[in-house]
């Protein structure tokens, strides 16, 4: 676009994640809004001149007094952290990056995940720390049932993918959702049978009131013996002591957990020690900034131009 033709951006953006680059946030960005000045959460500035932020988990406070925000970037789904805080101006849109790469990448998470039970590793980890050539005959993908809680941008993603290895996929959401090759099934009166059916359970579903301890000690039940649980999603979705319970008595054969209810994990949670759990530090999936920095000027220049930016969240659903 020509220098004197390109829309001015005023005001500026302010970033926080104690996770992600922010070098690399700035330089995407700047890249597409020249104008555009961005600011990092710790350096000083007046906070009556951020317009902008893109955040991940700010600490609470942190909005306090940006009394010109017009818009907040989630960087990232899930927006449990921003829905309903108190230090944000009343009105101001909450959008989430969708991005096919970031879907990819949980896609691949999942598909790891999912494909080490499928093809019983965990079986063979153990045997070859005993020293023991165990042979056990693999199972046919159709004959093993994976169930995804959530098809939204990357549930959808990651079922399809789980129904590419030829697995047999039961999918679950709120509204109904077609997905080809997905048994799909929605609402609460058919999540009983969807646990009930399910070698592996897949939660993919976003933090909000109504799933906040979803999957409680009687919904895990509901899986048959020796079923196993890959939680990307968040961790106060599973009820975490009957977590522990259920892995301990057998019931549950084996977790794969990218997320907790307290993050880190605490040391010392009987979690760490136990053989049929794998942990990772939450990070299935990240937002990448070469890919996600253009709908992010996008809609900077939507709200500049007054106009509704995409991906808004509805803070009434929680996602
Ligand atoms: P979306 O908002 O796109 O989709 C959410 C899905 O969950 C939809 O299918 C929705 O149903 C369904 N859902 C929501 N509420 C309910 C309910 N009460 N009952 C049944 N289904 C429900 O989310 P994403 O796919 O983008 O992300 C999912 C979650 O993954 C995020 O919220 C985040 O917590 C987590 N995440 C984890 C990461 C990690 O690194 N571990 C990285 C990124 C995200 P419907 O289709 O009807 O709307």
């Amino acid at each position: 676009m020509h220098a004197s033709s390109r829309p001015v951006v005023s005001g500026a953006m302010i970033f926080y994640s104690e996770f992600d680059d922010y070098a690399a946030w700035r330089d995407a960005m700047q890249a597409r809004l020249p104008d555009l000045r961005m600011v990092h959460g710790s350096e000083a500035h007046d906070p009556a001149s951020i317009h902008y932020a893109l955040a991940w988990k700010a600490p609470q406070g942190f909005f306090d007094r940006m009394k010109n925000l017009r818009l907040i970037v989630n960087l990232g789904a899930g927006v449990d952290s921003l829905v309903g805080r108190e230090d944000l101006p009343a009105g101001v849109p909450i959008t989430r990056i969708t991005d096919p790469n970031m879907a990819r990448m949980m896609a691949g998470y999942v598909l790891f995940a999912t494909l080490r039970y499928a093809r019983d590793i965990p079986y063979f980890e153990a045997a070859q720390r005993r020293g023991e050539w165990a042979y056990r005959h693999p199972r046919s993908p159709e004959d093993v049932r994976v169930a995804v809680l959530g098809l939204g941008e990357l549930g959808a993603c990651a079922a399809q993918e789980l129904r590419r290895q030829g697995l047999t996929v039961l999918g679950w959401s709120r509204s109904p959702r077609n997905i080809e090759g997905v048994e799909c099934h929605s609402g609460m009166e058919s999540l009983d049978t969807v646990l009930s059916r399910a070698d592996i359970l897949v939660v993919m579903l976003p933090l909000t009131p109504q799933t906040r301890g979803l999957l409680d000690r009687e919904r895990l039940q509901r899986l048959p013996r020796g079923a196993a649980l890959i939680n990307v999603a968040r961790g106060a979705l599973v009820d975490q002591t009957a977590l522990n319970d259920l892995l301990r008595s057998g019931h549950l054969g084996g977790a794969t957990l990218d997320v907790f209810e307290r993050e880190p994990l605490p040391a010392g949670d009987p979690l760490w020690a136990m053989d049929n759990v794998l942990i990772t530090p939450h990070l299935a999936s990240v937002a990448i900034p070469a890919s996600a920095a253009g709908q992010i000027a996008d809609n900077i220049l939507r709200v500049s131009q007054g106009l509704e930016p995409a991906n808004r969240v509805d803070p009434a659903r929680g996602y």
